[in-house]
């Protein structure tokens, strides 16, 4: 039987975490007793620098039960830095780990079916939505086309997956070779290869406590996805001087027949061709310093070039 770290990152969440720790106690309990999971398997509470009573409600806990652990985090980093310390802290006690949120907007009882899949081979399974009628119609129409956004930009990410997701031992070997500084997990995880799969349920309310989530980290969380996974922008600014580049020739031979013909005001047609000649060059210049920047910082994330699953010796 393999064993399961659920690993949740807390950010002042005193007011969820007593129910919290309780119902995912009862689903360990039951998922130990089906078979599903050894009696080794463990709740693992990640303090983000709480400001509030997590940590001391975490150690409690910890006290009462050796089910429950705990990590703190000398200061606040964030969600994302704060999962990676959790998984990265558990990684070699266990054969498969569980990333959730704290106020489980996200159904546990998906978690079985993550179990399932992990024993049917799978390195890594992500919890989708089906559904996001809890969330504001706002959130989600951003949500929906941020996705497509991504996308388009050539970001390899699952659509309505957020950071519920199963991930064995190996894939997190996997992604500690990742020495990624701006961390945006999702777009990283599917880098990683190995089989995967998905699994879907629908996100309910959170049921205590307030979003860590307001609107100015989430406006600042979807610009790190956007520009720590692609260089595609900057390709746009280097096709878009080579058109502007491209109208100032036709609009040199326009102005020359003009010109010919006899109907062009003097100095107009030195004045029109040189502002789409040097703006279309200076943008064509941008962009191509910007392609060598684009491959420095590609170069400075340090990412693994492979991962070799399998190794058939002699
Ligand atoms: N979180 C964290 N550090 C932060 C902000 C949030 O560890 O700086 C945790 C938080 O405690 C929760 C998870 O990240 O477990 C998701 O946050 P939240 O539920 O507020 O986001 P939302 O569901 O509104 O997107
Ligand atoms: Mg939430």
């Amino acid at each position: 039987m393999d064993t399961l770290y659920l690993v949740i990152p807390c950010y002042n969440e005193e007011e969820v975490l007593p129910e919290t720790s309780k119902q995912l106690r009862t689903k360990m309990l039951t998922l130990i007793e089906k078979g599903m999971i050894s009696s080794q398997s463990r709740i693992v509470f990640v303090n983000d620098g709480s400001k509030d009573n997590t940590w001391e409600i975490i150690e409690r806990l910890h006290k009462e039960d050796n089910i429950f652990q705990g990590v703190k985090l000398s200061r606040n980093k964030g969600h994302q830095n704060a999962l990676l310390a959790g998984l990265m802290t558990v990684k070699d006690r266990c054969d498969m780990t569980i990333s959730l949120d704290a106020d489980l907007q996200d159904d546990i009882d998906a978690i079985d079916e993550m179990i399932k899949k992990y024993y049917e081979g799978c390195d890594i399974v992500y919890g989708v939505r089906n559904a996001r009628d809890t969330d504001t119609a706002f959130k989600r129409k951003t949500a929906e086309s941020y996705y497509k956004i991504l996308k388009f930009l050539g970001a390899d990410i699952v659509y309505n997956h957020a950071d519920y997701r199963l991930m064995s031992k190996r894939a997190l070997d996997g992604l500690e070779s990742f020495e990624e500084v701006n961390l945006f997990l999702r777009g990283i995880v599917p880098m990683i290869g190995y089989k995967s799969d998905k699994v879907y349920y629908s996100r309910k309310e959170r049921f205590a406590g307030e979003s860590k989530y307001p609107l100015k980290k989430m406006l600042a969380f979807a610009w790190e996805g956007l520009t720590s996974l692609s260089i595609k922008p900057i390709r746009m600014i280097m096709t878009l001087g080579s058109i502007i580049f491209l109208i100032s020739i036709i609009m040199l031979i326009y102005s020359v027949i003009r010109y010919a013909a006899g109907e062009a005001t003097v100095g107009w047609t030195s004045t029109v061709v040189s502002i789409w000649a040097i703006g279309g060059l200076q943008l064509l210049a941008i962009g191509i310093i910007g392609e060598y920047i684009g491959k420095v910082y590609l170069e400075t994330k340090h990412r693994p070039k492979f991962i070799v699953e399998v190794y058939l010796d002699n």
